[in-house]
């Protein structure tokens, strides 16, 4: 496994002049300092033009928000994961737990997109995470083993899939699960893809950790084992936030 994963989901923000003036700050971060970690940008689908000409045969990585599980065809509004990579992304979040509650996705429907995702050559950021009241029923595990087991694809390649473990309640508001917690689901994810894949395949899954990651809980959260990086929303908006989390 490569180095860290840093992610950062911009969702429905910015505008040209906002993504431009990102890119070009962690552009020069990235030109100035030598990081082990692997930085992604998933702007807005309207705004993946005017990311990808300023990134172009740089390292800062760019991905789609969500993808159709189709090739093609009348799905208005939807954007294919072959469009996504012909534009040159390399990523697609699939699963986002906004997704899941704003458009009803079920683990049967990140699990296509996925699907799509590897067939048209892109790593997809598969997300799962809990409720408030699954946590507080107790059912966060077993939510988990099923968004899991249900949500990748068949016969996908443990070196082309990255899974992202977002407590939904921690998403946006501020309240960041403890070290303890993210060990806890994080060895358990762990263990799901070791009976997947065997050692040898799960060890080459980056496994990130989202929800109200910012600069001050970073270091913490990314010391957790099997935390292999993390998928920032609010503070991927900021160049110093978003370089801050990854640069160490
Ligand atoms: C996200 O959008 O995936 C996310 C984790 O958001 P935030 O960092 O703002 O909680």
């Amino acid at each position: 496994m490569a180095g860290k994963l840093i992610a950062g989901n911009w969702k429905m923000n910015g505008s040209v002049s906002f993504a431009t003036e990102l890119v070009e700050g962690l552009l020069g971060k990235l030109n100035q300092d030598s990081v082990s970690a692997d930085f992604v940008v998933c702007p807005p689908a309207a705004l993946l033009g005017t990311v990808l000409s300023l990134t172009k045969n740089s390292d800062l990585a760019v991905g789609g928000q969500d993808c159709h599980a189709n090739v093609s065809g009348a799905h208005t509004g939807d954007t294919s994961a072959e469009l996504l990579k012909n534009i040159g992304c390399g990523y697609v979040i699939t699963g986002h737990s906004e997704r899941r509650t704003d458009h009803g996705e079920t683990n049967a429907d990140v699990n296509a997109k996925s699907a799509a995702a590897l067939r048209a050559g892109l790593t997809p950021i598969i997300c799962i995470g809990e409720t408030e009241d699954e946590r507080v029923s107790g059912d966060t595990l077993s939510v988990i083993k099923t968004q899991v087991t249900e949500s990748l694809p068949d016969d996908c390649d443990p070196d082309s899939i990255v899974l992202a473990y977002e407590p939904v309640w921690a998403i946006g508001t501020g309240k960041t699960a403890t070290p303890a917690d993210v060990e806890e689901v994080h060895n358990f994810i762990r263990g799901l893809l070791n009976d997947r894949f065997g050692e040898d395949g799960a060890k080459k899954i980056r496994i990130l950790y989202g929800g109200s990651v910012k600069p001050a809980n970073a270091a913490e959260l990314l010391a957790v084992s099997n935390v292999d990086g993390a998928l920032v929303g609010g503070a991927s908006l900021k160049v110093e936030d978003f370089w801050a989390i990854g640069a160490r």
